[in-house]
């Protein structure tokens, strides 16, 4: 079913969980693990992030240097298949610009479509490693919004070949970030809500947010997208704090500011299992009041926290 579809048809909040696929090397067992943890709270679906390609540079014993090009995380759509099949619950994975020319991003929303795997989120994937702002592949697309018409073309018939008159329609429900605290490369949070716009007239369905620590940012930001005419659903991101660590790094990482009253209750913890439960603690505060505030899902990024997405969702849903 697509996410539009259960978003519309929803009598509560729903809530859904943001997986990252294992390191190469790793079994999908540790996945389904962090899946059992909360099937029995029905999540309404599961995304699967993708993760381009990274260069690394060895130095060999002769001193040369050899560039090889390897996927750290693969198998983002085999593990979306095999979600689907073993817990019967919709999954989305994440289809980014990054990564893929436009011929290859055509192959593998054949390869979704031929899996029966209707919905997607699209975006502009991020930065390469080392690099400050995203490089585009040679004949891949620079914007989400390019790679979001191509999805609403295939759903309509239309593929690359413009020989080809008629092709197989594809049925993509679509998805898009948005970025309560500005997108990191914005000129301004005017820009950015104004290409948001240009993502949902291309087509996309619903909007998920960066993830924020204080709900004033999405409050702000849908009032915002409203008054200009962004009439879709605005799905907030929200991520448990799980490390002392992570109040300094996920500023410098995600863009979001994260409260002084939140930080300093971070700072006092001895250990991260104080800070989790601190982390933990103050997501389903935040859960509880964009519930009550009518949020149509929430959508929780669970890297490093799967154990206290089970506490949030086992308390309040
Ligand atoms: P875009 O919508 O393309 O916007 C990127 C920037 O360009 C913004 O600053 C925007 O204002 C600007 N812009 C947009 N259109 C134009 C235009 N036509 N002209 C000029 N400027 C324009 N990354 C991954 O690599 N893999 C993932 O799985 C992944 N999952 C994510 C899930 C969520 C919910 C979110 C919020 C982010 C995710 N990301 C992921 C990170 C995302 O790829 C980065 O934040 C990326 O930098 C921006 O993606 P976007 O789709 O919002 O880009």
């Amino acid at each position: 079913m697509k996410v539009i579809d259960l978003i519309n048809d929803r009598k509560k909040t729903l809530f859904s969980i943001e997986i990252v696929p294992p390191l190469r090397g790793n079994n999908i067992e540790g996945i389904y693990q962090r899946i059992d943890q909360v099937i029995e709270f029905d999540p309404a679906f599961i995304n699967i992030t993708y993760h381009k390609d990274e260069a690394t540079y060895t130095q060999l014993k002769n001193g040369k240097i050899v560039k090889r090009t390897i996927s750290k995380r693969p198998g983002t759509v085999a593990l979306t298949a095999s979600i689907m099949n073993k817990y019967k619950v919709e999954v989305v994975p994440h289809l980014t610009c990054g990564g893929f020319t436009r011929d290859q991003a055509e192959n593998a929303l054949i390869d979704f479509n031929f899996l029966g795997i209707e919905n997607l989120l699209v975006l502009q994937g991020d930065a390469g490693r080392g690099q400050d702002v995203f490089i585009p592949e040679p004949d891949g697309h620079r914007y989400a919004v390019q790679l979001v018409e191509q999805v609403v073309n295939m759903n309509k018939g239309k593929y690359l070949d413009e020989n080809l008159e008629q092709g197989n329609p594809s049925n993509f429900c679509v998805g898009v970030a948005g970025y309560p605290e500005k997108h990191y490369a914005a000129a301004s949070l005017d820009s950015d809500i104004q290409y948001l716009k240009a993502k949902v007239l291309a087509g996309a369905d619903y909007i998920v947010t960066q993830m924020f620590f204080d709900n004033k940012y999405y409050y702000d930001f849908v009032a915002r997208c409203r008054a200009e005419g962004i009439d879709v659903p605005i799905i907030p991101g929200l991520k448990p704090i799980a490390l002392i660590n992570q109040v300094d790094v996920l500023p410098k990482i995600f863009h979001t500011d994260i409260p002084e009253a939140l930080t300093n209750e971070i700072r006092k913890c001895r250990d991260n299992k104080e800070a989790l439960e601190i982390g933990t603690r103050w997501t389903i505060e935040q859960a509880r009041d964009l519930m009550k505030n009518g949020a149509p899902v929430l959508h929780f990024y669970t890297l490093g926290a799967g154990s206290s997405i089970r506490k949030i969702v086992k308390e309040i849903f």
